[in-house]
This record gives C-alpha cells, structure tokens and sequence, in this order.
C-alpha cells in the first residue's frame, strides 16, 4: 500500500502563514496534510507541481449561497476560483428560522436584497426545515464541494419572533428580544459560526420594505451579542449606512468588549455611506485601542454593478420603450433593440421614475446617466478602469452622445455587450486607498457576495482577482505574494475560529490550489440562466487553476469539476491537532 494517498511535487508553496515561498513537496494522507518539504514514499497519484504555486484554498467569509447550498453540489462560481470554505448567511439574510407561512416572505427579502431569483429560490429549495438547527441537519445531508458555514440572519429571527408584527420601524418587546437572543444561542450552539444584520436603506425586500433589523436598537443587537457570548463563540456580521446617529461604533465596541466576540462590517467606500470609509477605520481603530474586537471586511475592487440587456439593470430600464418589450422572450427583444427605428426611438424618450424610491434615487440616476461613472468592458478589462475608459470618454472621442454610445456598446457581441459601474469603492477613480489597508491585520478581504447580485455582479471571482491584478498585473502598484495569500487564507479562517484550515504545514486540512500563475486570468463574464426554473446568474471562469484539492480529494482540475464532494458543513470552530500530526 502506497505510504499516501496524494504527493503533490516540487510546487512553490506560499504557506499562508505569511512567510516566504519555498519550493517543496507536500504529502497527503486521510484528508490532511501529512509531510511538508521533501517527501520520500510513493502515492496513490502523483501530481507534479513544477513552476507552479501551491496555496492552501481559499476561505471566502462573504457569501450568500443559503439557499444554493441547500441544492447544488458544485458550488458555482466560488469553487471556480480556488475557494474551499464558504461562509454564508451574511448580511442579515437566509432562510432559517422559517415558519411554514413565511417561506415566500423569506425568498423576497433574499431576492430583493441580494438579487438571487426566487422562482430559483422556490424551485431549488425543499424546505426540510423550521428551526436553525433544522436548516444545519438539511445542510449536512448534502455533500459538495466546499465546506459551509453559516450565520444565524437577523431577519429570519425577527420574522419569526415577531410574526405579524414585523414591519418597518416594528419595536420588539423585551421579550421578543429575549426570544430573539434564544434562537440565536440556539443557532450557534448547533454550530453556526455568527449572526449577521443589515442596517442599511440599499437592503430591501422585494416590495421595496427595509429589512427587518435595519432600525433595530443598540439594545437588541447587544442582547444577541450576549447570547452569543454565552454559547462561547460566534462573530456577529453588520452591513450599515454608517449613519452618525446610529453610533455604530459604540455599540459595536461595547459588545465585543462585553462578549470577547468579534465584530465584523462591510467597509466600504461609498457616497451613501454617512461616515467616510477613513472615519470608519479611525472609528473601528479607536475602539479597538480600547479593548475591543471589531474587524473590517473589505472588497478588492470597485462593488458595482455589471449592466446588460438581460441584466437585472442597465441604463435604459426605466425608459418606455424598454418597459413594452421587456417581459418578451430574449430572442424577439434583441431583435427590437437592434433595430434603428426602436433605437432612435428609445433614445428620444425620458426615463420614467414615478416609481423609484427616494432613497435610492441618487443610485438609479448613476445607472441612468453617470457616464463618467461607467466603463466599456473590453476583453482585457481589469476592473481598475481609468479615466479615458469612461463611457463619457469614449462617447466623446467617437462623437456620440454618452446614451448612444452605452446603448451600441449593449448592443455589441449580438446584444451580449456588458458595462461596468462601480458604485462602491471607486469614488476616486482608483484603487490607491486599498492598498494600505491590505497591509492591515484589522481588515479582512471580504464582500465577494458569492452566489448573491445574480443580475449584476460577480465577484465571487475575487481570490482571483486578487491573484491577477493585486499581486501580478496592476501597474499603480503590487501587493506581495506571500501576505495576499495568508490574508485569502489564513487571516479569513482565523476570523470565524476555523483553525484547522489556511495553512500549509502537518496535521492542517489538505484543501489546496495549484495555480500557474503566468497563465491566471479571469475570464469574460456571461449570463447564464441555469438556476432552477432558469434563473439567470453572471458567471466567470478563470484560467490558471490547474488543480483544487478539498480533503485531500482533487476537486477541479483546470477548471472542470471532478464530481468529488468532500466538502461538508462546519459545525462551530474547528481546532487542529498538530502534536498528533507531526509524527
Ligand atoms: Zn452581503
């Protein structure tokens, strides 16, 4: 019998711990790492890393895959990108607890929140479940390609507590509180890894209602942050407008000093955002000299949006024209689109906004009109777009008005053309301001939103992303090899206590990559309607992953899923056991 079941050989390994790449072989047996350096004994496969990068796989922490992962076994598109451990459940959302009552309430919040479609949602999922523990159960029974972890989401808890009575601007009672507090302590005992809440006016329901949570008080998040506390472990996720009266920074101090938790927030650079991203940071720091745990999740590129005709937005939504033929099948749409006569028509027309939120009106004039804001995506895109790449740029050196040059550049590749509008994190035109804050051990790479914003981004390509244009490609300036990969890693799975994973050395779990780095690139972006009932989701693939493993198993191979599933579900925080593996 060979001496292990898996030798990879003569990879450069970037262990994750930070320190320098060293070339070297890695022995795999059981699901774990066995031998690092070099191996002697024989395997049952041998792979041959030569020139290429081993790293441990990557810990995505910002997903919402709740309802996928309940249904899908390949765990598109993050297992695409070197991605071995998923968390979901963030930002408030997901699907347990749930009354047998509230299961289409539930699919609207997910859908208008994050964009995933709910004839999806509804087709895909069984609902086996009522309680959170329940979902866990359900969770288990399917095996994947990942392993998941979940939060505990606000807003199914309040539903659930508050039944009825959950509406915006709803106050609990103290003992709806207390409930609220139980189920959640509940949730975390059977092995969920948080709770998660939104507070902010751009997360609403399908029928344009704030979530519920979004005005909850210090007092009932601090509450479920005791609850949590009690339970022993849990990180308690936020996603905020950062209003100043909210103080969220006082709160959120208080209860990870209270609780020794970790508190976690989506920072983002953002004109919706009340405090800038700076002040958040200075905030954040403030409380964290004071003895307190909070952690600021940020994204590596510009969060927007991806616009097409098929899209779930682009800039000529709101026009009449648009309006008439869009409930009509793809193939007799394009055909109106691409006609002169619906064209010059369309462009004569006003948009009609009657039915826009105030709230969100600023961002729906951007998508309308913000040509400046809005980027050709070209083959080589690179999603630190300059300037002269603008639509408004580009309009001009053609001599075209910035509506018609976005309307042929939607029309371009057979009405497949894609624009680029990064709403968030790119207000200064630039990615300069990430590049200190990735050298930070108080931020963490986050805000992928995996398997969410089906119809209008894709960033579960993130980890590669980062690989490509952070530490090869971007020519404003690079950021090092070994620390972008222990933040992918390490530093992501330390943040949900998952310390058996990250890391290259003996006695961690065998989940890896190997990746030629020279050949790495993302691919085009598509739209793919291959949801259950057809849902629609942007896709991209990459090249340069020439293997991912997960327990040892060898999940894809140049991009192509093996049909292994060794990926499971993550009950509570994970120890390794390093004296027993060391032989
Ligand atoms: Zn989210």
């Amino acid at each position: 019998m060979p001496a292990f079941d898996l030798i990879i050989r003569n990879g450069t390994i970037v262990d994750g711990t930070g320190d320098k790449s060293f070339t070297g072989d890695i022995a795999i047996r059981d699901g774990l790492i066995a031998q690092v350096g070099t191996v002697t004994g024989d395997a049952a496969e041998e792979i041959d890393a030569s020139g290429h990068l081993v790293t441990p796989g990557f810990v995505d922490i910002h997903t919402h895959y709740d309802g996928q992962a309940t249904w899908d076994q390949e765990m598109a598109p993050s297992s695409w990108h070197g991605v071995t451990t998923v968390v979901m459940g963030n930002c408030g959302v997901g699907f347990a607890p749930a009354r047998r009552d509230q299961h289409e309430w539930l699919i609207g919040l997910m859908e208008g929140v994050e964009d995933i479609p709910g004839t999806a949602l509804a087709e895909g999922m069984t609902w086996k479940w009522e309680s959170f523990p329940e979902y866990l159960d359900a969770l288990e029974e399917l095996p994947r390609t990942v392993d998941v972890a979940t939060h505990v989401p606000h807003g199914a808890v309040r539903a659930y507590v508050l039944g009825e009575r959950e509406r915006p601007g709803a106050v609990p009672t103290a003992d709806d509180i207390a409930r609220m507090a139980q189920i959640v302590e509940e949730g975390v005992r059977a092995g969920a890894l948080g709770f998660s809440t939104s507070r902010t006016v751009i997360h609403r329901d399908i029928d344009g209602e704030v979530v519920p949570g979004t005005t909850a008080t210090a007092e009932e998040l601090i509450e479920i942050g005791r609850a949590m506390g009690r339970a022993g472990h849990g990180v308690f996720e936020m996603a905020s407008d950062m209003k100043r009266e909210w103080d969220e920074f006082g709160w959120m101090g208080k209860m990870s000093r209270e609780t020794g938790l970790p508190v976690t927030f989506a920072a983002l650079q953002s004109i919706a955002k009340e405090m800038p991203l700076d002040e958040q940071i200075a905030a954040m720091r403030a409380e964290n000299d004071n003895g307190a745990n909070i952690v600021a999740q940020i994204a590596l590129r510009g969060n927007g949006i991806v616009m097409a005709w098929q899209g779930t937005v682009h800039p000529f939504r709101f026009r009449p024209s648009f309006q008439a033929i869009e409930a009509l099948p793809w193939e007799e749409q394009r055909a109106k689109l691409l006609d002169l006569e619906f064209k010059a028509q369309m462009l004569s027309e006003q948009n009609d906004l009657s039915q826009v939120n105030q709230d969100i009106l600023p961002l729906v004039m951007v998508v309308c009109g913000g040509w400046a804001m809005q980027y050709q995506m070209d083959p080589d895109f690179d999603y630190e777009p300059q300037p002269d790449e603008s639509i408004a740029a580009r309009a001009e050196a053609a001599g075209k008005s910035g509506e018609e040059y976005a309307y042929d550049l939607l029309c371009s590749d057979e009405g497949k053309g894609f624009i680029y509008l990064p709403i968030l994190n790119y207000a200064d035109g630039n990615l300069d301001f990430l590049e200190t804050l990735q050298q930070d051990s108080d931020t963490v790479n986050s805000l992928s939103d995996g398997g969410a914003h089906c119809g209008t981004i894709c960033d579960a390509a993130s980890p590669t992303f980062m690989l490509q244009h952070w530490v090869r490609d971007r020519a404003r300036g690079t950021i090092g090899l070994e620390n972008a990969i222990k933040r992918q890693c390490a530093d992501t799975a330390r943040l949900y206590g998952l310390e058996d994973r990250g890391i290259i050395a003996p006695g961690y779990l065998a989940d890896l990559n190997i990746i030629d780095f020279e050949r790495l690139k993302l691919g085009k972006p598509w739209l793919a309607f291959d949801l259950p009932a057809g849902g629609k989701r942007l896709l991209q693939k990459a090249d340069g992953y020439v293997a991912t493993i997960k327990n040892g198993a060898v999940t894809f191979r140049e991009g192509a899923w093996t049909g292994a599933t060794p990926g499971g579900l993550i009950r509570g925080p994970q120890r390794v056991e390093l004296a027993e593996a060391a032989e």
